[in-house]
């Protein structure tokens, strides 16, 4: 049995950097680089576009440009990247021009994606760094309701809403969760017992194969309260915090579906604004 908590722990740890990049008003993608040998957070990223006015301030450049602050002489092969969402074209190149280990990323990039969705920049054979590998499907559903909440928030604050309220948060179904693997990949990861995933489209992976999870379950306020740079950069993380972070995301049952039955919450900015910081 593939017991895959580990990864799910590393994802949510991204996902909340990404609620904290999403508090600042950026576009809630974010990730953490981890060391292989000593299984420590050595680098985090969030996207930094709109407060840098820099378009290619994405995570994952974030995330190494910080390595790179403190020694020029990394071992890219050695460091695992969890990412909410799939690379982009210009990030996968990026990644795999470094020689990064491997990448575990939430959702897919339906637009840019450069790890399967849109172009295979991490296995393409025609390029000349060495491949890297690539699984997608970690935390995916929480990884877009992030992604809904801040555009729905955009959406809100443009002169003509394009959605009506409400409908736009709850309930709304996800695309089909298409993984950009090979049979043989998804098996070497996930293992045969999450085989009917991969076939099914419809369903989403556990950290334990079916078996029902919650974000509130995998990490804690003393796991963030340790990533570094998280609190010197996005602020202070307290319960109250956390909380209305669980509260934006459906949890998934036992047979690998959503819990569309639980209420979720709606990330609200302008509440933000009232509380003090
Ligand atoms: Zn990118």
């Amino acid at each position: 049995m593939m017991d895959l908590t580990t990864s799910f722990e590393d994802m949510a740890i991204s996902l909340f950097i990404g609620y904290k990049a999403l508090l600042i008003s950026e576009t809630p993608v974010a990730c953490i680089l981890k060391d292989k040998k000593s299984n420590k957070i050595i680098s985090i990223g969030y996207n930094y576009t709109n407060s840098s006015l820099n378009g290619t301030q994405h995570a994952e450049f974030i995330a190494v440009k910080r390595l790179y602050e403190h020694s020029k002489d990394i071992d890219f092969s050695n460091i695992i990247m969890y990412v909410t969402v799939e690379p982009c074209i210009m990030c996968a190149s990026f990644l795999r021009q470094l020689g990064i280990g491997e990448v575990i990323y939430g959702c897919s990039n339906d637009r840019f994606g450069g790890n399967g969705t849109v172009l295979s920049v991490h296995k393409d054979t025609f390029l000349v760094d060495k491949p890297y590998k690539s699984i997608g499907g970690i935390a995916r559903t929480e990884a877009i309701q992030l992604l809904r909440n801040f555009y729905i928030q955009e959406n809100e604050s443009a002169p003509v809403p394009k959605i009506k309220k409400n409908k736009d948060i709850e309930n709304k179904l996800y695309p089909p969760n298409l993984f950009n693997l090979t049979k043989e990949e998804f098996v070497d990861f996930y293992g045969e017992q999450r085989l009917d995933i991969l076939e099914n489209k419809e369903q989403e992976i556990t950290p334990i194969p079916h078996k029902a999870y919650r974000l509130k379950d995998l990490i804690s306020l003393k796991n963030l309260q340790e990533v570094p740079f998280l609190e010197d950069e996005l602020g202070l993380i307290d319960e109250e915090q956390l909380n209305e972070f669980y509260d934006l995301f459906y949890d998934i049952n036992d047979d690998s579906t959503i819990d569309f039955t639980k209420a979720i919450r709606k990330f609200n900015n302008k509440k933000r604004h009232l509380t003090p910081e």
